[in-house]
């Protein structure tokens, strides 16, 4: 019959196999990085990978993701062509979700972009609960889209603003009316405003592509940074 080492390896890939299948089916899909996104999902281990690979296929796939999502209000935008490299083809127009508005009340975004905002509403909404008591109702922010290049430069790499793939935030606003700024609450004597704007930014980090806080540079002391370009950051 077979030789011991072949059979060996004939039980290893059966033991392999059988693993992998009582993985798929005990183990919550956002901890599995070849199940697709599941925007309702809370955050694991293959959260990152499973949204790299969403915003790599075809943009129909997540304008879908973006239809079914639970309690996300958002509609897809039309398309802005400009003369510039500056713009976008698809995109969605985001309210926030069910119980969290933006202030002003829309941005425009690339649909990755978007599907991580709804992700991270519903995160920071658990996040105001557990410091602060009371549930995210608002968030403050400077918008997405802003043609122009990097750091302001008038030559080299375009801002991720140029193509609505990045957003500024400013601040959250809670039901019971209190509003955590960046600029003030970051280095301030609250500590739970501290803490809640801390595991806000490393929540978005678990998300996004690039996150930057005040923790970065001077020009982020009163606002995050986050987007869905090519880059990695997390600071
Ligand atoms: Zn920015």
């Amino acid at each position: 019959m077979w030789k011991r080492p072949v059979l060996i390896f004939l039980i290893l890939i059966v033991l392999a196999a059988l693993s992998a299948v009582a993985l798929d089916r005990n183990v919550p899909s956002e901890h599995l990085p070849w199940r697709e996104l599941d925007p309702d999902a809370p955050l694991g281990f293959a959260t990152k990978s499973q949204m790299l690979r969403m915003s790599l296929m075809p943009s129909e796939n997540c304008m879908n993701l973006a239809r079914d999502a639970e309690t996300f209000n958002s509609i897809p935008a039309d398309p802005k062509e400009t003369k510039s490299v500056c713009g976008w083809n698809v995109a969605r127009v985001v309210y926030g979700s069910a119980t969290t508005v933006l202030r002003p009340g829309e941005a425009n975004m690339q649909c990755p972009l978007a599907i991580g905002t709804y992700m991270w509403l519903n995160e920071i909404d658990a996040l105001a609960q557990e410091h602060l008591g009371s549930n995210l109702s608002r968030v403050h922010h400077v918008g997405t889209y802003s043609c122009r290049r990097q750091n302001g430069n008038s030559s080299g790499r375009w801002s991720e603003h140029a193509f609505a793939n990045a957003w500024d935030i400013t601040g959250f606003e809670l039901a019971d009316g209190r509003v955590i700024s960046v600029l003030k609450d970051w280095n301030g004597k609250d500590k739970d405003r501290k803490a809640f704007l801390r595991d806000t930014r490393n929540k978005a980090c678990k998300i996004f592509r690039v996150t930057l806080s005040p923790d970065y540079n001077k020009a982020h002391r009163d606002h995050f940074h986050v987007d869905m370009g090519p880059s990695m950051a997390c600071r």
